[in-house]
C-alpha cells in the first residue's frame, strides 16, 4: 500500500493522520509476520529516537480501537501481537520457530455456530503445532 492509503484508512475512521501513526501502518503492513508491541517498539526507536514506550502503544491503541489493525495473544507469548490483516483468518503457530502463519479459513464458523443457535460477535482461532519448514528440518 502506498502512504496515501494510509492516510485514507485513518481519515474514514476519523482519525487524524499523524506520522506515528502512518509509521506503523506501514510497517505493519510490509512486516505480516505478528509483531509483539515490543517488536513494533523496537522498529519506531529507530525511526523516532526519542519517542516514549507510552506512546508507542497509545498509538497501537487507537489503531486497534478503530479497528485498523488486529490485535492477538498467544500461549507461547505473555506479549499482544498486532496484525494489519482486519479480515477474519485464523492463526498457526509453530512451537520451534514462532513463527505465526496466516491461514484462510474455509470454514464457515457463523454457520456452525448459527447452527447450535449462538449468535457470534467475534472469534479468534489459534493452531499450535510445527510448521512445514521446521518439519523439513
Ligand atoms: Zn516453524
Ligand atoms: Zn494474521
Amino acid at each position: 500500500m502506498e502512504l496515501k492509503e494510509y492516510m485514507e484508512i485513518l481519515k474514514a475512521k476519523g482519525l487524524k493522520v499523524t506520522q506515528h501513526r502512518l509509521e506503523i501502518l506501514r510497517f505493519l503492513d510490509r512486516n505480516r509476520t505478528h509483531p509483539s508491541l515490543e517488536q513494533v517498539y523496537t522498529y519506531m526507536k529507530e525511526k523516532f529516537p526519542s519517542i516514549s514506550k507510552m506512546t508507542v502503544y497509545n498509538v497501537i491503541d487507537s489503531l486497534i480501537e478503530n479497528k485498523i489493525i488486529n490485535s492477538m495473544r498467544f500461549v507461547n507469548s505473555t506479549e499482544l501481537h498486532v496484525d494489519f490483516e482486519t479480515d477474519t483468518h485464523f492463526h498457526f503457530v509453530c512451537s520451534k520457530c514462532g513463527h505465526i502463519y496466516d491461514i484462510d479459513s474455509e470454514l464457515d464458523l457463523e454457520k456452525i455456530l448459527k447452527n447450535g443457535g449462538h449468535k457470534a460477535d467475534d472469534y479468534n482461532l489459534n493452531i499450535y503445532g510445527v510448521c512445514r519448514k521446521c518439519l523439513k528440518n
